[in-house]
């Protein structure tokens, strides 16, 4: 693959019709925190025949389970290889960062674990609703206290009461946070037999968002992606009963942490990074290039301008890359063989760098206007810095790709 199909650019069209119309009047309360993205995001979906599609695979790979056949989980693997869902990324990125990041924290990271490791009870109860997002999923990984040190240096616990566990503790910087309905918690097991904090075993569950002890703070004012709701956590002894447990199983592994089956989750989450940053360097670029033909100086277009071109350049050559890196990501997850979690680090770090350098420099291109809100670029710039930040921090990213490089 080294374009997109005539296919693609016809759903690229329809996605764009459905941003003009249904996204674009209400960024301003978006971007505002005023409007939550959920509706719109449900209207996503019907639209564009996603939440049937989403029904579909996910009844077929639940028949399956219960026949007893062997089949890969959807949502990892199965995500990059279905361009309408990169496109669809793509394009919001542009417009609305925060609401596809709301999306994919839902029916990504959310839906992908339950998916992943829930007993097909479990799947039966909360996918459903997820996966065509009836529901909003958050997913609780990230404490006040341990950010990139995040299994390691968790404190929220969880010790048995019975047949019971409660949960005590708080998480911060929850996406989705402030609205969500089912919430995918980590915490430490706590055996009371003195094992350092550090070393126990961490536990997966699912939570309703109305259980009692459970409270949430408001939505955090924000640099960038206001239309993405983000918040804290509160767990004041929530009582959870066994079957709230992921695989309903204590077992976690070798690791003690689960973590073979969050890899794969991870790697779609940084490849769909490289999504959205091509969707802002995109945009940028567009921008930009208009500006550079219409704003006119020394009675000439500052594109004439050779450092004006060499932004231009910069940003031509972040664009093939970053697309150039999600063509073989696709094509290798097409041919079942999905980037490992080290190229997808790599993609994930050189994309979210380049969408925040390319943005700046379209604010840059811009001169005072460029910093102006009524412009566009001055939104991708801020939006564009969150991508080095969530989903692992860049520098995290180093040490994935450094050790997939030594191992
Ligand atoms: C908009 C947004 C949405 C988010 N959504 C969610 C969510 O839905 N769920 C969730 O659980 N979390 C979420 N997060 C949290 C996010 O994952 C963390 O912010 C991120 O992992 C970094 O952790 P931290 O903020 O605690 O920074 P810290 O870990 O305190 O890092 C501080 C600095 O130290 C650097 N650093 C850390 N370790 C190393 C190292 N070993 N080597 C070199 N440098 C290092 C970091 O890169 C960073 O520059 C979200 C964050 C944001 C901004």
């Amino acid at each position: 693959m080294f374009e997109w199909s005539d296919e693609d650019l016809m759903v690229r069209d329809a996605i764009r019709g459905f941003i003009e119309k249904e996204v674009k009047p209400h960024v301003d309360e978006l971007e505002t925190g005023q409007l939550p993205p959920y509706d719109i995001i449900r209207k996503m979906l019907t639209t564009f025949g996603m939440d049937t599609m989403n029904t579909e695979s996910l009844e077929a790979e639940l028949a399956a389970e219960e026949a007893g056949e062997e089949r890969a989980p959807g949502g990892g693997s199965s995500t990059l290889a279905n361009s309408m869902f990169l496109i669809l990324n793509m394009e919001m990125a542009g417009v609305s960062l925060g609401t596809i990041a709301s999306m994919g924290v839902s029916l990504g990271l959310t839906a992908s674990t339950i998916r992943s490791r829930g007993t097909l009870a479990q799947k039966r109860r909360w996918l459903p609703d997820l996966v065509t997002m009836r529901t909003v999923g958050a997913w609780a990984i990230t404490e006040p206290d341990s950010g990139s040190d995040a299994l390691g240096g968790m404190k929220t616990s969880v010790r048995r009461d019975g047949d019971d566990y409660i949960l005590k503790g708080n998480k911060t910087f929850i996406t989705n946070g402030p609205h969500a309905d089912t919430i995918v918690v980590f915490a430490k097991l706590d055996e009371g037999d003195g094992t350092p904090i550090r070393d126990r075993k961490v536990l997966t569950f699912v939570l309703d968002g109305d259980m009692p002890g459970l409270t949430r703070g408001k939505a955090f004012k924000k640099m960038g992606m206001m239309s993405s709701p983000t918040g804290e956590l509160f767990f004041d002894s929530v009582r959870l009963t066994p079957d709230r447990l992921l695989g309903e199983t204590e077992d976690t592994g070798k690791d003690k942490r689960g973590g073979d089956s969050a890899k794969s989750g991870f790697t779609a989450e940084r490849i769909g990074i490289a999504a959205l940053s091509l969707g802002i360097i995109n945009e940028a670029q567009r921008l930009s290039i208009d500006y550079a033909k219409s704003r006119t100086l020394w009675g000439q277009e500052i594109g004439k301008f050779q450092l004006i071109q060499l932004k231009l350049a910069e940003m031509e050559i972040a664009r093939l890359n970053v697309q150039n890196m999600l063509f073989v990501a696709m094509e290798a997850s097409k041919a079942g063989k999905p980037p490992t979690l080290a190229q997808a680090s790599a993609m994930k770090l050189y994309s979210a760098r380049a969408a925040t350098e390319v943005a700046m420099e379209a604010v840059q291109l811009f001169g005072g206007n460029g910093y102006m809100a009524e412009y566009t670029v001055e939104r991708l710039a801020r939006d564009a810095k969150s991508l080095m930040i969530y989903a692992g921090s860049n520098e995290i990213q180093v040490t994935h790709v450094a050790k997939g490089l030594l191992a």
